[in-house]
C-alpha cells in the first residue's frame, strides 16, 4: 500500500465530494469510515459513492447518508494465507485489519499477499492425483482401502519399521501411543518443553500429568542431564513416568543413545514425536524409529503432507495391532458391532492416503530442497554476526524442516523483528514458546538443562524460523535474506 493508513480515514461529517477527492488523492480505491473513537464503521469505495448519487444524494451531502454495511475485517495477527482465503470467500481484493478495539491497523491487499512468502507451504508432486483418482475410480472413499494399506507398507519400508498405522493426525498418533502404553488417569508422562502443544495435549486427554524437560544446546532437543535429574527425583518418590515423549524439533533428531539408556535404566518407554523430522536420520537410522513408538505428522505445513494425517510406527506387533483397533472405534472382530473398550475415530481416509503415497515418493527431494534452502540462507547471511544457525548435531542428518536461527545480541526483541518482516508479507515465526511458559500448563513441573540455565527459554527469547518450503524459489529466499538483513541493521 502506498499511502499512509491515516490518509484513508474519513469521518461521517465529510461530504461526498470530500470523499471522492480523498479517493482520488490516495489512489487506493478505498476509504475507511471511522467514528470519533477511531473505530471502523465501514469501508467506502467509488461504487458506494456512485450509488449514493444515483439514489438522489448530491456532492454536498455528508457520508451520514451511507447505509450501514458491516465491513469484512480480519485481525492484524492473521497470517497471509488465511487473509487470502477470506478474500476468496467474500470475492473481494482487500480486507481491513483491525485490533481488538476494532480500530484499523492496516489493509491487506490481494496484490501484496500474492507476493507473500509463506513459512512452509504444501508442495505436491506428480503422482498424488493418480492415487487419489484410483480411490475415486474404485469408490474407496472411506477411512479404509488399498491406499491406506499401501501407504502404511510403503512408509514402514522407507523408515525401516516393522509396523505402521495410518491415522487422521499426528496428534491422534501421540494419543494412541500413550493409550497403548497404558497411560491412565493419575500417571505422569515426561515431555520435551520446547515443542508444539500437540506433543503434550494427549497426556491431558488421558487424564495424566505432564512434566516438562528442557533442551540441550547441541541439538535444541531433550537434555539428557535434565531428564536424568527428573528420573532420579521421580524414582525416589516412587512416581516414575509411564512414558517419555521426546520431540525432534525442526527436523533434527534428539540425541537418543543417552535418552534411551536412561529410560531403559528406569524401564520407561520412549514415544518419539517425529512429526517434524520424517526423512532425517540418527546414527544412520530413520528418525522416528528409535523410540518404542514413533509418530509422524502429514499436516499441511510438514515436510510431506496429506493435508492432514499422521502415522504411528513401531517394531512391536501387539502395540501396532492395538493402535489400529483403537483407531477404528475398538470394534471387536465379530459379525456385529461389539465393543469391550472405548476407541476413537482416528483412521486415515483412503483419499488422503493416496496423497501420502505420492508425497512419500518425493520425500528425499523435499529433504534435499529444504537443506538447500537452509544453505542458501547461510551463504547469503554469512557475514551477519548476530545470527547463530540451529546447529546440526554430528550424530545425524537433519531434514531442515524449518530454517531456524537464534540471535546472539540479548537486547534484540524478536517479537518486533517478526512484526517488521511480516509487514513485507514474509511469514517468519518465533521459535516454539516452551510448554512450561504456557498459561495452560502453569502448574506443571519443569526441569532445566542446568541449575539457573533454561535453554528453551533462551531460544524462545532469541530465535526465529524463516520461510523454508521446498517450493521456494532462490529469488524468494534472497528476498527473505535481504529483508532480514535490513531489519537487523535497523534495530
Ligand atoms: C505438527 C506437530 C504435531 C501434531 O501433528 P498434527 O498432524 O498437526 O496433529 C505434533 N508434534 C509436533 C512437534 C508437531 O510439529
Amino acid at each position: 500500500m502506498k499511502s499512509k493508513l491515516n490518509n484513508l480515514f474519513v469521518f461521517q461529517n465529510r461530504t461526498i465530494r470530500d470523499a471522492l477527492e480523498a479517493l482520488n488523492d490516495t489512489a487506493e480505491g478505498i476509504l475507511l469510515l471511522i467514528d470519533y473513537n477511531g473505530k471502523l464503521l465501514r469501508t467506502v469505495t467509488d461504487g458506494d459513492l456512485r450509488r449514493l448519487i444515483l439514489t438522489g444524494c448530491s456532492l454536498v451531502d455528508t457520508l451520514e447518508s451511507l447505509p450501514e454495511k458491516k465491513p469484512i475485517v480480519a485481525s492484524y495477527l492473521d497470517v497471509p494465507i488465511s487473509l487470502l482465503a477470506e478474500m476468496n470467500r467474500n470475492g473481494i481484493n482487500h480486507i481491513v485489519l483491525v485490533d481488538s478495539d476494532y480500530k484499523p491497523t492496516g489493509i491487506a491487499l490481494r496484490g501484496d499477499i500474492d507476493k507473500s512468502i509463506l513459512l512452509s507451504s504444501p508442495h505436491m508432486g506428480d503422482e498424488e492425483q493418480n492415487f487419489v483418482a484410483q480411490a475415486f475410480d474404485t469408490n474407496w472413499i472411506a477411512p479404509v482401502g488399498p491406499n491406506v494399506d499401501a501407504f502404511e507398507q510403503e512408509l514402514a519400508g522407507k523408515v525401516g519399521s516393522s509396523y505402521a498405522v495410518a491415522l487422521s493426525s499426528g496428534t491422534a498418533a501421540i494419543h494412541l501411543a500413550l493409550r497403548v502404553l497404558g497411560v491412565e488417569r493419575g500417571d505422569v508422562v515426561f515431555c520435551s518443553t520446547f515443542t508444539f502443544v500437540a506433543s503434550v495435549n494427549p497426556i491431558l486427554y488421558q487424564g495424566a500429568t505432564p512434566l516438562f524437560i528442557d533442551s540441550e544446546p547441541e541439538s535444541w532437543n531433550m537434555s539428557s542431564s535434565a531428564l536424568e535429574r527428573a528420573l532420579i527425583d521421580s524414582s525416589q518418590k516412587g512416581m516414575l513416568p509411564k512414558a517419555v515423549i521426546v520431540v525432534n524439533l525442526y527436523g533434527q533428531s534428539a540425541d537418543f543413545d543417552k535418552i534411551i539408556d536412561l529410560c531403559d535404566k528406569y524401564g520407561v518407554p520412549v514415544v518419539e514425536d517425529a512429526a517434524e523430522s520424517l526423512g532425517a536420520t540418527y546414527k544412520g537410522r530413520a528418525s522416528g524409529t528409535i523410540g518404542k513408538i514413533g509418530i509422524y505428522s502429514f499436516n499441511g505445513n510438514k515436510i510431506i503432507t496429506t493435508s492432514s494425517g499422521g502415522m504411528l510406527v513401531t517394531n512391536d506387533e501387539s502395540l501396532a495391532v492395538k493402535a489400529k483397533f483403537l483407531s477404528t472405534q475398538a470394534r471387536e472382530p465379530v459379525g456385529w458391532y461389539e465393543h469391550k473398550e472405548i476407541g476413537y475415530n482416528y483412521r486415515m481416509s483412503n483419499i488422503l492416503a493416496g496423497i501420502g503415497r505420492g508425497q512419500l515418493k518425493v520425500l528425499e527431494d523435499r529433504v534435499n530442497a529444504r537443506r538447500a534452502v537452509f544453505e542458501q540462507y547461510q551463504n547469503l547471511l554469512h557475514d551477519c554476526v548476530q545470527i547463530e544457525w540451529m546447529p546440526e548435531a554430528k550424530f545425524g542428518r537433519s531434514n531442515r524442516w524449518l530454517t531456524a536461527l537464534s540471535l546472539k545480541e540479548s537486547n534484540i526483541d524478536v517479537g518486533s523483528i517478526v512484526k517488521a518482516i511480516s509487514k513485507e508479507n514474509i511469514e517468519v515465526r518465533q521459535l516454539w514458546k516452551p510448554m512450561h511458559r504456557q498459561p495452560v500448563f502453569s502448574e506443571v513441573k519443569y526441569y532445566k538443562h542446568e541449575e539457573g540455565k533454561s535453554i528453551s527459554d533462551e531460544l524462545f527469547k532469541s530465535g526465529l524460523c524463516l520461510p523454508s518450503g521446498s517450493n521456494l524459489t532462490q529469488a524468494q529466499v534472497k528476498r527473505v535474506a535481504s529483508v532480514l538483513r535490513n531489519t537487523l541493521e535497523s534495530m
